[in-house]
């Protein structure tokens, strides 16, 4: 048997959202859109970790948006880099949310310190209703990937409330189409029959571009991921961060429907 063949017959995981918030204007707009696609999870990322000093997030600032967004009755999902972020989005959220309500934190691909990412999962364990996301480490290796997963669970998170998310490792060498990262579909569903944790994949970190985003959603499709995460702006050219690779609402449409689960 093909073990990387689709088999999940659940329904798939959807997070879509702007790269960074920006503002309360951008974030009306998304909430508008995300909740006529009822898609599960509203991306409203907060802190942005950077490759050169620019806009790095909203920050604390921000947090009111989270408000908003709980209170359209959508599930707001965000990177934290510290632990000190996911208490105060904790804090901000957590008595907003309805018994059925979500809240998703990730650790994204540069936060490679071990013990925050046990830390914050300590933190995010307090409650059912907190889903923890891990994104892979940048660089192509299985037993790290496997690690960070060890260190989360080490902090207390249960792993039904544990997401994986395969964004693609640094290029090295072959890299036809340019990608900003290079997926390793194979490695991404090893990891998953391995850890028995649900695998999402994200086209946006991969792609780079719009073009090749809509190509490695098409990709992935042909695996058992259990759902996407990706960039969606309603004007992506003015967008303060990763403008090249966000989608527009209508773009997000084309990718849904090419890949029908
Ligand atoms: C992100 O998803 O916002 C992000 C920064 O991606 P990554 O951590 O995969 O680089
Ligand atoms: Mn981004």
């Amino acid at each position: 048997m093909n073990t990387n063949k689709k088999t999940l017959k659940k329904k798939p995981i959807i997070i879509a959202g702007p790269c960074a918030a920006e503002s309360r204007e951008q974030i009306e707009i998304a909430i508008r859109e995300a909740k006529k696609r009822k898609i599960d999870f509203l991306r409203v990322t907060l802190w942005k970790p950077r490759t050169k000093p620019g806009f790095d997030g909203l920050g604390e600032d921000g947090l009111p948006l989270l408000v908003d967004v709980v209170n359209a009755g959508l599930n707001p999902a965000l990177e934290v880099i510290t632990p000190e972020h996911a208490k105060m989005v904790i804090d901000t959220v957590l008595h907003l949310l309805k018994k059925d309500g979500k809240l998703l934190l990730w650790i994204g691909s540069r936060n490679q310190n071990h013990i925050i990412q046990k830390e914050i999962a300590r933190i995010a364990s307090q409650d059912q209703r907190i889903y923890l996301m891990v994104k892979n480490q940048p660089w192509a290796s299985e037993e790290h990937w496997e690690g960070i997963i060890g260190h989360v669970l080490s902090g207390g998170i249960s792993k039904k409330n544990l997401i994986n998310c395969h964004r693609g490792f640094m290029p090295n060498g072959h890299n036809p189409l340019g990608l900003r990262n290079v997926p390793d579909f194979t490695m991404a569903m090893k990891i998953k029959e391995k850890t028995k944790i649900p695998i999402l994949f994200d086209p946006s970190h991969t792609g780079g571009i719009v073009e090749n985003v809509l190509k490695m959603a098409q990709e992935a499709a042909r695996y058992a991921f259990d759902g996407i995460m990706v960039e969606v702006h309603h004007n992506p050219k003015v967008a303060l961060t990763d403008a090249k690779q966000q989608l527009t609402w209508k773009q997000f449409d084309k990718l849904l429907k090419q890949n029908p689960n």
